[in-house]
C-alpha cells in the first residue's frame, strides 16, 4: 500500500467510503486548520476495494459527529508515537448542533446569527434530521 505520510501524533479516519473523503473534509472545515491534513482520495482497500482516508497530524479536538454524519461506518484511529493507541467507533448522532445549515432560508436559525442550528435524528437508515426550529427535513445522503 502506498503511504503518502506516516504520522507521528494524531488521528486517522480510515475506511471512509470512496467519495465521503472530501465530503468530511468539507464538513469539518479541515481546510482551515493550522495543522497539517491529508486527504487520500480512492485509496485501495482490501475489505473495501476503493476508500478514502484522512489523516491530521496533531489531536486536534475533531468534531467525530461530524464525521459520523457522513459516514458511520468510517473508523478513527488515535495516533500515538507512530501507533494506534485508540479506535473509536462512529454512530449517527442523536442530535446535531452547529454542523449542518438548514436548507430553509426563513429558519430562525439561518438568519439569526445567535441562534445555532439544532438537528434531531428522524430516520437511522436514511440518515435524515429534522431541524428542531423549523421541522425542515435534511437529507445528509443528498
Ligand atoms: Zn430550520
Amino acid at each position: 500500500m502506498l503511504e503518502i505520510t506516516s504520522l507521528k501524533d494524531g488521528i486517522v479516519i480510515d475506511h471512509i467510503k470512496a467519495g465521503n473523503g472530501l465530503k468530511i473534509f468539507n464538513l469539518l472545515n479541515l481546510e482551515s486548520l493550522e495543522d497539517e491534513v491529508a486527504l487520500i482520495l480512492g485509496a485501495s482497500s482490501s475489505a473495501m476495494g476503493k476508500k478514502d482516508i484522512i489523516k491530521i497530524e496533531n489531536h486536534t479536538d475533531l468534531n467525530l459527529d461530524a464525521v459520523a454524519i457522513i459516514d458511520p461506518s468510517a473508523t478513527v484511529n488515535i495516533i500515538k508515537d507512530e501507533k494506534v493507541v485508540e479506535k473509536k467507533s462512529l454512530e449517527l448522532p442523536e442530535e446535531i448542533e452547529d454542523i449542518l445549515v438548514c436548507q430553509n432560508p426563513k429558519c430562525v436559525s439561518t438568519s439569526e446569527r445567535s441562534v445555532k442550528s439544532k438537528f434531531e435524528l428522524l430516520h437511522n437508515e436514511e440518515k435524515s434530521y429534522r431541524c428542531v426550529y423549523c421541522g425542515h427535513i435534511y437529507d445528509v445522503e443528498e
